[in-house]
């Protein structure tokens, strides 16, 4: 951004960049005040005047706030985001304890599932927690308040119900779960679940702002370069009237199928932690859009 700009090449407190801009009048001012940089103290028209007075401007609005003045909030000051890493490392050893049947507000299904791995054996569940925590770790510099839905990736569960629970209790401005498709090995892409309307749904109001929430997550995912998936829903979006974590939350939520893990192209990034990185970035973003 030019004012952005201007100051970094002149750094230093408002009076300094005053007295550049003043004095200027040589092209060693170039760059820091440009407009100024030809012009003498004596000799200047309306329009050089003019830049001047701009150029202050800039650095007024950008120097240190006096003390006692506001300090600038952090973007996500203030809000609660709910961060849900699908499935969980225990899952693989207690078949019995995730297997049995719990109300998905919408029918039956599964406490949880071990999530699915890719051919080389890299998991689901690592690359889910991997990205959350990364998640976390930036939401948390962004001033906002996290709540996980589990706290490490050696645990058993938690099943559905409580996960969009833990969202609901904690009145999250948004609730994110991440996760990664086991579709098929042709199919690549993102895919945002998002909840449709169902009979017994507690908030039918959370249908219009998670999909926002899904919009504002797929902008930011194309922006890094991914692409909506060529097999699930429309244009990266896919509303779903079967998954209790949806179809109980009370909050916006949706749930990120970042790629395919059944997929090479789509797979082999996703071992990498710069990618998972880059991930945790865009899906920040996509959350700062969202919450404006
Ligand atoms: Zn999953």
């Amino acid at each position: 951004m030019p004012g952005t700009h201007r100051l970094g090449s002149c750094s230093g407190p408002r009076s300094r960049l005053l007295t550049a801009a003043l004095a200027c009048s040589s092209l060693a001012c170039a760059g820091c005040a440009a407009g100024e940089a030809a012009s003498t103290a004596s000799v200047r028209s309306p329009a050089q005047v003019a830049s001047i007075t701009a150029t202050v401007a800039v650095a007024s609005a950008a120097a240190p706030a006096p003390a006692g003045a506001a300090i600038p909030k952090e973007p996500l000051s203030g809000r609660v985001i709910t961060v849900d890493p699908g499935h969980n490392g225990g899952n693989f050893t207690h078949p019995l304890q995730i297997g049995r049947l719990v109300n998905d507000g919408n029918g039956e299904k599964e406490c949880d599932t071990t999530g699915t791995a890719a051919p080389d054996g890299y998991r689901e569940t690592d690359f889910n927690w991997s990205v959350a925590t990364r998640l976390r770790a930036l939401l948390l510099a962004a001033g906002a308040h996290v709540v996980m839905t589990r706290q490490s990736n050696t645990g058993v569960g938690p099943c559905i119900t409580q996960r969009a629970a833990i969202g609901n209790r904690a009145h999250s401005d948004a609730a994110i779960s991440i996760h990664a498709d086991g579709g098929p090995p042709a199919g690549s892409g993102f895919a945002i679940l998002t909840p449709a309307p169902i009979p017994s749904r507690a908030d039918q109001a959370i249908i219009i702002p998670s999909h926002r929430l899904a919009l504002a997550l797929r902008t930011s995912l194309e922006r890094i370069g991914l692409h909506p998936s060529t097999y699930d829903g429309v244009d990266g979006i896919a509303p779903r009237t079967d998954l209790g974590g949806l179809n109980l939350s009370r909050v916006p939520k949706v749930f990120v199928e970042v790629a395919n893990m059944q997929n090479a192209g789509d797979e082999a990034p996703m071992e990498r932690p710069a990618f998972r990185q880059l991930l945790a970035r865009a899906l920040l973003a996509g959350l700062e859009r969202f919450l404006g």
